[in-house]
Parts: structure tokens; sequence; C-alpha cells
């Protein structure tokens, strides 16, 4: 990633990428660039003005985030979320993967020990524009990826978020048909667009089998970026 940091553009010419996401890098401003000293710097100061304090571990909203690792997407950020309010994983795209599943699986399985009826929480998941995973559209970007990690190249084109209300779709019902999450647990699929800043609901919250909700949207691909 160090190396891509340094290139002004990591897509190619004619590339695709560009025109599905709108993704590149941009050239890092130098000015701040010192990785994690000034962070340390900024925890240093947290912990000082006690932020810490009063921090509870079951999440105050009761909302269990899945979004993007971009740095222009950080809930923390563009849901206003509090220490506390959320749990998040963040990955590449957002999407929900086996590991994501279990993620979700396990923390269902500890608030049901302290939750015995009722509602669990909320799991939101969100796609955004320009998502960087249009890079797995590139034929030979794809490729040298799949080398280089080992996998299906045909698993990674699935991965890439080039219509985000369609990706977000499949990924809840990927959720809501988990043999391993809690029928007590709802999902939710949103998209955020990074050009005007706004969460768009694609899919209320649902449960596990409850498939109606999301039937009510087009078919995937049907939808126009
Ligand atoms: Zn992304």
């Amino acid at each position: 990633m160090s190396n891509q940091q340094r290139t002004r553009h990591v897509t190619a010419p004619g590339f695709g990428v560009g025109r599905a996401t709108g993704f590149e890098l941009a050239s890092p401003d130098q000015r701040i660039a010192g990785n994690i000293e000034p962070a340390l710097a900024r925890n240093r100061a947290f912990a000082a003005a006690g932020g810490h304090r009063d921090a509870v571990v079951f999440p105050n909203l009761r909302l269990f985030v899945i979004t993007c690792l971009d740095p222009r997407v950080d809930p923390a950020h563009v849901l206003g979320l509090e220490l506390s309010d959320a749990m998040v994983v963040r990955n590449v795209g957002g999407r929900v993967t086996p590991e994501v599943i279990n993620d979700v699986a396990f923390i269902a399985q500890l608030a049901e020990n302290v939750l015995p009826d009722g509602p669990l929480f909320e799991v939101a998941v969100i796609h955004h524009t320009q998502c960087g995973t249009g890079a797995l559209a590139d034929d030979t970007f794809r490729r040298r990826y799949a080398q280089r990690i080992g996998a299906d190249e045909s698993t990674l084109r699935e991965h890439a978020v080039l219509d985000p209300a369609a990706t977000v779709t499949r990924d809840v019902e990927r959720l809501r048909s988990a043999p391993a999450i809690s029928p007590r647990v709802t999902v939710s699929g949103h998209v955020y667009d990074v050009a005007t800043g706004l969460v768009r609901t694609v899919l209320p919250a649902g449960r596990r089998g409850d498939r109606s909700l999301a039937h009510s949207q087009p078919p995937q691909g049907a939808r126009t970026p």
C-alpha cells in the first residue's frame, strides 16, 4: 500500500475503474504524513481528557456496522458515532465474508447471554460510491491479486463494489440467510455517497428469514449507477 500511496494515480489508462468508481489515490499530503506518531499524540490527549471514561462494551445504539476501510467512509465521522455507540467491522468493500458472518454470530451469542428476550442489535451494512474494490473489475489487476493471495479469480470479481445498492442487497441477504446468526439480529443495507456525504437506506432492518424486504428491491444488476 505504501508504494501505491506514493503513486498519483493507481488506475491505468483505459482501466474502466476510474469511470466505474472514480477510484484513484490522490497524491497524499506530505505535510501530515507521519504514520502512527501523530495518532499516538492524539491518543495521549484523548486519555488526558478522560475520553475513555464511561465507555461500555455493549454498544449504546445496539448497532453493528459493516463498511469499507476506505478512510473517507469512517463511520465515526459519517455517522457521528461516539465511543461505545457501535461495533464496527471494516474490510475491503465492507463485504459480508464468511469471517464477517462469524463475527456477527459471535457477538450475537455474547448478547444472548445478557439479553434473554427481544431484539439483540441491528447490523447495518454500508457500501459506498467510488469504492476502490472497483479495481477488481480490471482483468490485469484482478489476476495479479488472485495470484498474490492464492484466491479464485471469479470470486474476486464478485467482490468488486461497482453498484453499491446491488452489492449491499446481496450482502444483507447473505446475513439474513446465515444459519449461524440469531434471528433476533436485524440487518439493514445502506449506500454512502462520498460526493454528497449522505447515507441512503436501501433495505430497512429485517430479520433472518425475512426475505420480503430484500425481494422488494430490483434484482441484482438491474440498477443503473
Ligand atoms: Zn470502499
